[in-house]
């Protein structure tokens, strides 16, 4: 309230201009910055998948008080303001709650994200044998420019259900001593008809099969390379071929993060997009001490194909929850559950893009996200006119302005691009269905949907502060 932005005081023409977000910080603070966000590149080195996510932060939110719903639930405990609570969706979809002081039904403050990310997703028929070669078959998984995809290490994570139900972790290419495997690419000797094509066809979707063996099994005469990889996937998982039909394996980038930059103010590595914006989500959560309004981390699976399924956004898995959440409290009725998601304010935050000096064409540079600028805010996504998107209301982003004033967190407001240059969408527009204020908020990317993508530091740590922030004082 009492705190504008230091350049918004400036001359005619200049209001608008963002203070590098670095040049707030002492080297104390900005080794905080760096503590933060090493956890931060540790986390996200180590989770790759939704279903990592989910268990990490499950462990977490133990350690910091939060207890099963469903415990809750059967117990028959009644829940209170200052309990914490947290709800799993078939593994791949966490909400977290902190009930508030004030009754539930006057809303909550909700910090939204999404903990899918672009990948190979195996077939369920995916292991063959050609030429002597032992290969599995993928189909991506989100938007990806294929061609960045091959001749690099990659790492398979995922689960195996056998018939007896026993689930299987499957992680293999990420420790040292693990072998990685990967797509290869035509040599550029023989890629003359290859470089003429155009960029979505220079690389093929079913040519991104991963080359995973050469060895025959001794004594076998047909296909003895797939063999000897089975009798590999017998010794290590006690699977069988037919077990692949009912398995979730993913292949991913392998290996961890990194530090990037001779400043080490960056960080490049694997699904920025979006455990970016989740990873600091959850952890303000875990910050968060005596909300008034019930705070809310809901992370959700299947953004990048749609948000749809029983674990996307579109499912009524958060709903159901927050009435579960209500009973709990004695507080459960068909108009309570509708008022308290109406009332609701969110962030839903997913990233944006990074102005890049490499491709400045397709941005307007008034209306873009920049490194070290802080959260970006999207009123609107969307394309060609704004389709299919949530335009958030002025009145919900003048009270997020005042509150991130007042504390000088360092904020941003972007646009994802040029008008008609493309366009992108989130989950925002499926919250705003209830009727709760939404906007789009994020951290900026370089290289989004690249194996590897590139954030600033100084912007994760000021989208923790900024979400910490929103839990306590948005009403
Ligand atoms: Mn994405
Ligand atoms: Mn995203």
């Amino acid at each position: 309230q009492k705190c504008v932005i230091k350049s918004e005081k400036g001359a005619k023409g200049k209001h608008m201009k963002r203070k590098n977000a670095w040049e707030k910080y002492n080297e104390n603070e900005r080794k905080e910055i760096f503590r933060f966000c090493e956890d931060y590149r540790k986390f996200i080195s180590e989770c790759k998948t939704e279903r990592e996510c989910v268990e990490a932060l499950t462990a977490k939110a133990e350690a910091n008080g939060y207890r099963n719903l469903n415990d809750v639930i059967t117990s028959g405990e009644k829940l209170q303001a200052g309990d914490k609570v947290y709800a799993v969706n078939m593994k791949k979809m966490l909400a977290l709650f902190q009930i508030g002081t004030e009754a539930f039904e006057n809303g909550m403050n909700i910090l939204g994200g999404h903990i899918d990310s672009p990948r190979l997703d195996l077939k369920q028929n995916p292991l063959y044998e050609s030429d002597s070669l032992a290969l599995l078959e993928t189909h991506y998984y989100g938007g990806v420019k294929k061609y960045q995809w091959v001749a690099r290490p990659m790492a398979l994570h995922g689960i195996v259900v056998k018939k007896d139900g026993t689930s299987i972790n499957v992680s293999i290419g990420e420790k040292d001593d693990e072998p990685v495997v990967g797509v290869s690419d035509l040599l550029i000797h023989l890629a003359a008809k290859q470089m003429d094509k155009k960029g979505a066809r220079v690389v093929e979707g079913e040519d991104l099969n991963i080359l995973i063996g050469s060895i025959p099994l001794e004594g076998e005469e047909t296909e003895p390379v797939k063999a000897n990889i089975l009798k590999i996937l017998k010794e290590k998982y006690d699977m069988e071929e037919a077990d692949f039909q009912s398995a979730e394996l993913e292949a991913v980038p392998a290996g961890p993060a990194r530090d990037y930059g001779l400043d080490s103010s960056m960080i490049i590595g694997y699904g920025q997009d979006d455990r970016v914006c989740s990873y600091p989500s959850a952890e303000a959560m875990f910050a968060v001490k005596d909300p008034a309004r019930t705070c809310v981390c809901l992370l959700v699976d299947k953004e990048e194909i749609g948000s749809v399924g029983a674990t996307g956004m579109h499912s009524r898995f958060f709903e159901n929850t927050v009435a579960e959440v209500m009973n709990c409290m004695g507080a459960y009725s068909e108009l309570g559950v509708r008022r308290a998601l109406g009332r609701s304010c969110v962030l839903s935050s997913d990233v944006s893009a990074a102005f890049d000096p490499n491709y400045p064409s397709v941005m307007e540079k008034n209306n873009c996200a920049y490194f070290c600028k802080g959260l970006t805010f999207n009123k609107y996504t969307g394309a060609r006119g704004k389709s299919g998107s949530n335009d958030a209301n002025p009145e919900y982003i003048a009270k997020l302005r005042n509150i991130l004033d007042a504390k000088e967190i360092s904020y941003q407001t972007s646009e994802l691009g040029k008008v008609d240059e493309g366009g992108g969408g989130t989950i925002a527009y499926i919250l705003a269905n209830y009727g709760m204020e939404v906007i789009d908020s994020g951290i900026a990317v370089q290289n989004m949907h690249a194996p590897y993508e590139v954030t600033s530091k100084v912007d994760i740590y000021e989208a923790r502060r900024a979400y910490e922030a929103f839990l306590l004082e948005m009403k």
